[in-house]
């Protein structure tokens, strides 16, 4: 937590749950990641967080935008994005949507599919396109593996096939999975997706771009490699295979950059040792699975929890949301421990939860009001 957010919470003890967000964070973690991979251009994940504030600043720091639908390009477009520095990078778009993009201006658009392609071409008459390419997403916590990206073979016919139907046959991307925490995956997708690159260059395709997606991670409950390393890792293996003809890099990251400029503060409304047999207390705060923390599904995103009482003696916790559905637990397997001074009515801070938090919020489920959220 900066210290900007800690004043802000003792100041003003807004009612909880909420998020509050550094933006100044987010500028730095922008920053650490154009020094990290200074020849990459940075397209920053929309849907990690949408807020205007973000966008705001991103523009202002020259960043370009992935977005995943309209109503995200819109949001760039209202922040002061240009609309050539906007990606339309979701593989599945409503023709609607493509149309209405194309309309704003906006050149560069992803698909996976031949029907995709054809939409496209279609509706995004000469727009430059780029082909995602499945890859393993081994070490990361949250995978996006099976749903997105098409194989080589498959992917070496739609580019040839691009440049036919009127498109510009821009570029290749692939996404390792969100929060990965190896910097092997990079290593590893780059050799496989740059085979291709030389071979369809070869074919005659002009190829000038290679997106190597996000999933560069944020510190939750246990370290990660620093951004540095990814940053080698990456420049290691693009000029191992391309030398010094490097392709335009462009990199899609979205929980890095905000990730860790944002935390909840939520209110614990029960404590309770339901197995007097057993030591394990449940822990059952006023945000859970449905107030926003949905990547705890499976407990992949280990969210790190502080409380007034920290240092002092803990025991072993569940914890669970306030709802009144089953599945409103977010740690039962992992291991948590909290104080043992933890009553009803304390405040704790779940740290490094700006990124797929607030935008995953229910609305109204049980009546529970939809997640505050404070710009700073
Ligand atoms: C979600 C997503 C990203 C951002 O991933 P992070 O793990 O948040 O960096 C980037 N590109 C695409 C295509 C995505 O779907």
């Amino acid at each position: 937590m900066t210290p900007k957010i800690a004043r802000f919470l003792s100041q003003h003890q807004p009612a909880t749950p909420c998020m509050v967000m550094d933006i100044d964070r987010v500028e730095d973690n922008f920053r650490a990641l154009c020094k990290a991979l200074p020849l990459a251009r940075i397209y920053y994940a929309v849907k990690a967080n949408p807020a205007h504030q973000v966008l705001e600043r991103l523009v202002s720091l020259s960043s370009h935008f992935d977005a995943a639908s309209i109503e995200e390009v819109e949001a760039c477009l209202d922040a002061g994005a240009r609309p050539a520095a906007i990606s339309f990078g979701n593989t599945i778009k409503k023709v609607s949507a493509i149309k209405r993009a194309h309309d704003a201006g906006v050149t560069m658009f992803a698909f996976d599919s031949r029907e995709e392609l054809t939409k496209l071409a279609s509706h995004a008459p000469g727009a430059r396109v780029y082909c995602r390419i499945l890859v393993e997403n081994e070490g990361a916590e949250w995978p996006l593996s099976r749903k997105f990206g098409t194989t080589i073979e498959s992917a070496r016919e739609l580019m040839l096939e691009a440049g036919e139907l009127g498109l510009d046959p821009y570029g290749l991307s692939f996404h390792v999975g969100s929060q990965q925490t190896t910097t092997n995956a990079y290593e590893v997708a780059i050799g496989k997706v740059a085979m291709l690159f030389t071979d369809l260059t070869e074919a005659g395709v002009n190829l000038r771009m290679m997106n190597l997606g996000g999933g560069f991670p944020t510190r939750y409950r246990d370290d990660v490699p620093e951004i540095d390393r990814f940053g080698d890792a990456i420049m290691t293996a693009m000029t191992e295979h391309f030398g010094n003809n490097l392709p335009d890099m462009v990199i899609e990251p979205g929980r890095y950059v905000v990730g860790d400029a944002g935390v909840v503060q939520a209110e614990v409304v029960l404590v309770s040792q339901r197995d007097k047999n057993s030591p394990v207390r449940w822990v059952y705060l006023d945000i859970g699975r449905f107030g926003g923390l949905a990547e705890t599904e499976g407990e992949s995103i280990k969210y790190r929890i502080t409380t007034p009482y920290d240092g002092t003696a803990t025991g072993p916790v569940a914890i669970a949301g306030p709802t009144c559905d089953g599945a409103d637990i977010m740690y039962e397997k992992s291991n948590y421990r909290l104080p043992l001074a933890l009553t009803s009515g304390d405040r704790v801070e779940l740290q490094a939860t700006g990124a797929y938090v607030t935008t995953y919020c229910s609305t109204k489920f049980n009546g529970f009001a939809p997640l505050a959220e404070y710009y700073l």
